[in-house]
């Protein structure tokens, strides 16, 4: 058994090149094996015979104890259970889990240890389950799917709001990295990213082909200039001015712009009745043309406003970026072919609305729902007459309905999957993927003609089949783009999907995270994916590490914002830690044989968690909490007290980050020479890049940043403080159940609701000249690149001006009662984050206003997405960040 877990480990590790064995049989997979079926083979051979054998044990009870009364037998099964036990402890410190040492004294009971196995059965599977996903070809490494031999630019790009702002060891860590990142293309858009967290509102203000004019809230634009993410204020005074602002028109806003056009669309005879099946033309026959200028576009446009039919799909992207990002958009008539670049167009593509909603003619699409939304979202398209070939497939009862099957089918065509989830970003596009691209519509509009046909053969000549997939293409077209919302509810959404069940320190912590990870993806505009999978953060709340390093060792591998901002988030585990448990989380503790205290106080043990080599270990360290001999997992023997203080601690040296660590204080200070004094105070000045990643020791955590209201950490920090101590109060109260103390509370919120009230109206009227600055600069505003990275400023600044005084105001002035004063949680309403619903909450809740506009007729089948703070990017099967939304349809 030994040699086989030896074997895993040398495969595992992929070390094959150091194995003397490997190296002789370079095609052998696994040593000793001719292949994997092989290794395989045997593997399952040995987990056999041993599961058969350990049914053959004397059971527990009676026969065992009988058993045991034999010395001969006892001794047997002590040497074998040491031996497995020493086995298993391996394999867990192979997969760096938390596995032995202190886990073997008397307090740690068989659950604890039973728990400590299953754990690392997960972190195992997991891990295989990854490396089954790449085999498979989903690429979970998120490294952009390139062809051969394509050298992606080398354009390096930090923070997409950091750029500019170069300054020596800074963009160095930046370079490491992002050194792989393809240009963001958010850089170039004309209008900016509107991540804040509000609901979405239709970017069309022309309305081509309308039988009912377009609201004045869209052709107005001077309400549509004020869109509060275009003042540089905090999010929720600018979530409160949106409101204001946009009360009247709420009803227009959150209406589909072409619901009254799609309501009375009627599909003519001609379409109802059996086509004549138009061939494609080869490819090879066909004109492809590139369209990436505004000319092109609108010579397009008129070429597909003369037509009766035409094909269109799109390409995604949606890992570096908080929404996602149309990279390319495919259009196919029955002559040519056409592919714009969508992300250079970006702001014209609109004119193609002309077309697109013109109900004489037929748009085809192949699996539209994702597109309607994404057409809405970047480009403010719609699809009047729709026909989405999917729903034909499903009404034809296809054997599956992906695109590569219809092509199968129809063209007796084999597509190429290689560059589905490739990285759409990248430019110019490699002849390869604009093959692929075109590919996906070029021969739609034949099997448009053919499905048609097929339907109505498959209704014996009846339109009623053919029909019904007009239908529910119109349903598609009536889909509408839903931004994710951040709420104080949203964690739990997610925390639900994962069946996971947390006390309530992890579960804060988990709350925490998730708000942290939703914040910086907006801000950063990022996916909440790239920022933190959501496997990590789970791991994250799971353990609760106890050092910033503890956090490193729960993501593999660690993500770029994890590392930068490692002590933030240590910050929030600690939060997460300091909430009280419940009285029956307690209880649950004990009865695992340990104290909350105690809990807390064991460290994690990750491959690289140096935490408890840390300084703070050392005082920790009580006496039944010696370390025992290295490889048993859980022997019953009594270990021996005769272990030193010596050897413990040099059992528990830091272990150190040698290649970045910082200068430690020497002991003799007093010894070093003049020279060595200068050299030493000169090495001080200069700021280690990698502060970051060094152990907390030092402390490198901008304490300033804490207490400065205008960071992040002090909102978050504070938010949630507020929400910890309302729930220690709520818990309180369940216990007592007095109707005074409900009275009293009442009465305090409703107290903390008129000071919040108070608070808003003063904000808003410190708001003013701000707004009339963003104003009186946009005469001669020019508008300026994006620059600094703080809190805040993921929105666009209306110019220099407004962005020179803001921080002024914000960050070089003391808040006085003139100058603009951050919005202040501490006044804020606090039933905003329990589960009660406030009567007359003045705070902006956008899912509020969400779930009104849901009560109202949608297609059916339709479902909200409000949850979308889940998204993560690793696309497992029927995991993909889309997929909760709608199942995809396979290529
Ligand atoms: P398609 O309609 O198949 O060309 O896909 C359009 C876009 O959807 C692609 O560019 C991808 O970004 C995305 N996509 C397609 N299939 C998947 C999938 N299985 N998981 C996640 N994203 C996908
Ligand atoms: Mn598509
Ligand atoms: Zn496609």
């Amino acid at each position: 058994m030994m040699k086989a877990s030896k074997k895993k480990e040398s495969t595992n590790s992929g070390s094959l090149d150091d194995d003397p064995d490997a190296s002789r049989e370079e095609s052998e997979i696994c040593p000793g094996f001719k292949d994997a079926d092989a290794f395989v083979k045997y593997g399952l051979g040995a987990v056999i015979s041993a599961t058969k054998a350990s049914a053959g044990l004397p059971v527990a009870g009676d026969e065992y104890d009988f058993y045991r009364s034999f010395p001969g037998f006892q001794e047997f099964c002590e040497s074998q259970g040491d031996k497995l036990l020493h086995c298993m402890s391996q394999i867990m410190q192979h997969h760096g889990c938390r596995s032995h040492i202190r886990d073997r004294n008397k307090l740690t009971g068989l659950e604890e240890r039973f728990d400590l196995v299953v754990d690392s059965n997960d972190v195992i599977l997991e891990r295989a389950g990854i490396l089954l996903d790449e085999a498979d070809g989903v690429n979970r490494s998120q490294n952009p799917v390139m062809p051969a031999g394509f050298q992606p630019p080398k354009i390096v790009v930090s923070s997409w709001n950091r750029k500019g702002s170069s300054s020596g060891s800074r963009s160095e860590t930046f370079r490491l990295l992002h050194a792989k990142n393809v240009a963001r293309p958010q850089l170039k858009f004309k209008e900016k990213v509107d991540n804040s967290n509000t609901p979405f509102v239709p970017k069309i203000f022309i309305k081509p082909n309308a039988l009912k004019p377009l609201p004045t809230y869209f052709s107005n634009k001077q309400i549509r200039k004020e869109r509060p993410e275009d003042l540089d204020v905090p999010a929720a005074l600018a979530d409160f001015i949106h409101q204001q602002r946009t009360q009247e028109h709420v009803d227009d806003m959150f209406a589909h712009p072409y619901q009254y056009e799609l309501d009375h669309l009627t599909i003519p005879e001609r379409l109802l009745s059996k086509p004549e099946p138009q061939m494609y033309k080869p490819m090879a026959e066909t004109k492809l043309s590139f369209i990436d200028s505004l000319e092109d576009l609108v010579a397009l446009n008129e070429k597909l406003c003369r037509l009766s039919e035409f094909a269109v799909d799109l390409e995604h992207h949606s890992y570096r970026s908080f929404l996602g990002i149309t990279c390319l958009m495919q259009i196919s008539t029955r002559e040519e072919d056409f592919i714009i670049d969508t992300l250079e167009l970006r702001s014209e593509m609109h004119i193609l609305n002309e077309a697109f909603t013109d109900p004489t003619i037929v748009k085809v699409f192949h699996g539209a729902d994702s597109d309607i939304e994404w057409l809405q979202r970047d480009f403010g398209l719609y699809v009047v007459n729709l026909f989405d070939t999917h729903q034909a497939s499903r009404a034809l009862n296809m054997a599956r309905h992906s695109l590569d099957h219809l092509l199968k089918n129809f063209c007796n065509v084999n597509s190429d999957k290689r560059y589905q989830l490739a990285d759409w970003r990248i430019r110019p596009l490699p002849e390869e993927m604009i093959e692929y691209a075109r590919a996906d519509t070029h021969y739609l509009l034949y099997i448009y003609d053919c499905m048609r046909a097929q339907l109505l053969e498959s209704n014996h000549g009846q339109p009623g089949l053919l029909q019904c997939v007009w239908n529910k293409s119109k349903d598609v077209s009536f889909k509408k783009y839903m931004k994710p919302i951040f709420t104080e509810e949203s964690y739990l959404e997610l925390q639900r999907k994962q069946k996971r069940s947390f006390n309530t320190q992890q579960l804060t912590t988990f709350r925490l995270l998730y708000a942290w990870r939703d914040k910086l993806a907006r801000q950063e505009d990022e996916s909440t994916g790239y920022v933190l999978p959501t496997h990590m953060m789970i791991k994250i709340s799971e353990e609760m590490p106890k050092e910033p390093q503890g956090i490193i060792a729960c993501c593999n591998p660690v993500p770029p914002l994890v590392r930068q901002q490692v002590n933030e988030l240590h910050l929030l585990v600690q939060q997460g830690r300091e909430m009280p448990l419940l009285k029956a989380e307690v209880a649950a503790q004990k009865k695992k044989g340990l104290t909350t205290i105690k809990k807390a106080e064991v460290p994690l043990f990750g491959p690289h968690d140096t935490s408890r080599g840390s300084e703070s270990s050392h005082p920790q360290l009580i006496a039944d909490e010696v370390p025992v001999k290295q490889g048993i997992l859980f022997s019953e023997e009594d270990y021996k007290m005769d272990v030193d203080e010596q050897k413990i601690s040099s059992l528990l040296a830091p272990a150190k980050i040698t290649l970045f660590q910082e200068l430690e204080t020497p002991a003799g200070q007093k010894s070093l020479s003049v020279a060595q004094m200068k050299a030493r105070s000169i090495t001080e000045s200069f700021e280690n890049p990698f502060r970051m990643y060094l152990p907390s020791t030092g402390a490198h955590v901008n304490k300033n940043a804490k207490f400065d209201p205008s960071s992040k950490i002090f909102e978050i920090s504070k938010r949630w403080k507020l929400q910890s101590a309302e729930q220690q109060q709520k818990e309180m109260e369940v216990k007592k159940k007095s109707k005074e103390d409900a009275k009293q509370k009442a009465k305090k919120l409703s107290e903390e609701r008129t000071k919040a009230k108070q608070s808003y109206q003063e904000s808003l009227r410190n708001i003013v000249p701000v707004r009339q600055q963003a104003t009186d600069s946009k005469d001669g505003g020019r508008k300026k690149a994006r620059g600094g990275s703080e809190v805040g400023e993921m929105t666009p600044k209306p110019s220099k001006k407004l962005m020179k005084s803001a921080e002024k105001s914000q960050k070089t002035e003391p808040p006085s009662e003139e100058t603009f004063k951050p919005f202040d949680y501490a006044q804020s309403d606090l039933k905003v984050f329990d589960g009660s619903k406030a009567k007359d909450n003045t705070q902006f809740d956008p899912n509020r206003q969400a779930q009104d506009f849901r009560k109202k007729k949608r297609p059916q089948g339709q479902k909200n997405n409000f949850s979308s703070g889940n998204r993560s990017m690793s696309y497992m099967k029927g995991k993909s960040d889309r997929g909760f939304r709608h199942a995809w349809p396979k290529r």
